[in-house]
């Protein structure tokens, strides 16, 4: 049965004005799986004056009081993982399992950000002079446009909605055109959850007419944005016309480091999780076998033994391993990489063809790939091609490891395996990356704790744990003078 969408704007579900539309067709067999409305710049100036008009009351309401609400939409959405996790699975490929781990980590963002609404803390210090107290408060922002990217429908967005709107501001949200059905069903429970209307508003549509017209729309105080490094550089320059605030999360190029003293079988494990798990889809997927010294000779033949093994298929069947990947065209952009590694000198081990039969050949399968021999500061070892393929980078030693590690434009995650406490804080120390794993995967964020990159991966912001809610308030100063008089600072209390 097809998903029939609408935007959700001041609690009203409705078409787009212009009654446009846009579909969605499942990656795993192209059938169509739900139509949602195609959002202008008619809708979002709706959108944002319902929030505009909702902030009032939601900004007042204690934030312990607003927190309560989320925790009720983390229980729902527990009662409903699995009915979600099967429209995820359908609507972008990622494997069940995988889709209950995306909502799982909505569900602890949940329960963190409920938490969240009875600390907000502010400070104290004494003040310079007698009788006179100085503290700050936190205070809600406004409104706060989210756009977001279709590999982690409800995890990242939850990020983002949840600590605005425990920090009191309301939502405009445009989740990704290519998942909009799993992500409604999130703002669902919200929604479910009691959220009044108008304090979370979703408008769907594609980037360049629904995202746009957030982005430059003046009402909008704040913008949250999970995507391309490309797209993430317009939205701060388009965004800051307006002066808003804004957090971008961008592309990832991560690298795992792996010494000769390493577990091999340990490695082998975290890098075929790292490298193939949601077909390489995810920002921090691995994207970078460096191998130091002879390490490579013990590990590739393992790597590749187990990669052939990895079932190519439909996402919702337990025993697959590796969906498909979001689109044709994406496949043939992951595709063109491949080819590009090739002929500059890349060897591919397994993988590397688009599969023609069978079920296969209705989706936009890619085998699990792997390529040895990519030199240093070519196509391979710099771009992100955000599949499933592993470039292998033979280096003599660690020092040019983390040189290799650090010759991209992106800093997003990074790992290193080695048995050696010296080299892996050696390592943590020096690769420019805003996560690194000892023996473990380049993947795997949990919701308390910091989530970001450096360099091209970024602005500075973290989402995850304790850093968003200091992006979604502002800090008020407040002075209390309970002298009774006129007392300057800097002057009263200087006898010259
Ligand atoms: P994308 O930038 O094309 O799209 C992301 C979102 O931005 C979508 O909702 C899209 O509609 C919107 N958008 C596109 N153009 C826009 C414009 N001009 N104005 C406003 N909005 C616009 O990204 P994608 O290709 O769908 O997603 C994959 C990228 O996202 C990869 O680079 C991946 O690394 C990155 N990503 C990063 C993180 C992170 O936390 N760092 C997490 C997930 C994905």
């Amino acid at each position: 049965m097809t998903i029939q969408l609408t935007h959700n704007i001041g609690g009203v579900a409705t078409p787009s004005v212009d009654g446009r539309t846009l579909e969605v067709h499942s990656p795993s067999d192209d059938a169509l799986v739900g139509v949602a409305p195609r959002g202008s710049a008619a809708d979002v100036d709706r959108a944002v004056k319902a929030a505009r008009e909702a902030f009032e009351t939601w900004s007042r309401l204690p934030a312990p009081a607003r927190g309560e609400i989320l925790a009720k939409s983390g229980r729902i959405l527990e009662q409903r993982k699995d009915e979600i996790a099967a429209v995820m699975s359908r609507e972008m490929g990622k494997r069940t399992e995988e889709a209950k781990g995306d909502i799982q980590e909505a569900i602890d963002t949940a329960y963190y950000a409920a938490t969240e609404g009875r600390r907000l803390f502010g400070r104290t210090a004494p003040s310079e002079l007698p009788n006179k107290f100085g503290m700050t408060i936190r205070r809600p922002i406004g409104v706060a446009g989210i756009i977001t990217a279709w590999n982690f429908p409800i995890a990242v967005p939850s990020w983002k909605i949840y600590p605005a709107l425990v920090c009191g501001n309301s939502v405009v949200w445009k989740p990704a055109e290519e998942a909009p059905c799993s992500g409604a069903m999130f703002a669902q429970a919200l929604w479910d959850a009691g959220l009044p209307n108008g304090v979370l508003n979703v408008v769907h549509g594609y980037g360049e007419e629904a995202g746009a017209a957030l982005v430059a729309h003046a009402g909008v105080n704040c913008l949250s944005f999970t995507g391309g490094t490309e797209v993430g550089k317009l939205i701060a320059s388009e965004g800051g016309k307006t002066l808003k605030h804004v957090t971008l999360e961008l592309g990832g190029k991560n690298p795992v480091i792996v010494l000769p003293d390493a577990n091999i079988d340990l490695a082998v494990d975290g890098i075929l999780w790292g490298a193939f798990g949601t077909a390489g889809q995810r920002c921090t997927a691995t994207s970078r076998l460096i191998a130091v010294g002879d390490v490579a000779d013990r590990l590739l033949p393992k790597l590749i033994e187990r990669a052939n093994k990895l079932v190519l298929g439909d996402p919702a069947d337990k025993r697959v391993d590796v969906g498909p990947l979001i689109s044709k065209k994406h496949r043939e952009r992951v595709h063109a990489f491949v080819e590009q590694g090739k002929s500059e000198g890349g060897k591919v081990l397994t993988g590397g063809a688009i599969p023609t039969d069978g079920p296969l050949a209705k989706g936009w399968f890619y085998p699990a790939t792997l390529v040895d021999d990519v030199k240093a500061g070519s196509t391979l070892a710099l771009k992100e091609v955000f599949g499933p393929v592993l470039s292998v980078i033979r280096v003599k030693s660690l020092d040019e490891a983390i040189a290799v590690a650090n010759e991209v434009e992106y800093g997003l995650s990074s790992s290193i395996y080695t048995a050696d406490v010296n080299a892996a804080f050696r390592a943590i120390e020096r690769i420019e990356a805003g996560i690194t794993y000892v023996n473990a995967p380049t993947i795997g964020a949990e919701a308390h704790f910091p989530f970001g990159g450096v360099k091209g991966t970024g602005n500075g912001h973290r989402e995850g744990g304790w850093a968003p809610y200091e992006f979604f308030s502002e800090v008020k100063t407040v002075y209390v003078d309970y002298s009774g008089g006129l007392q300057r600072a800097q002057i009263d209390n200087r006898q010259e």
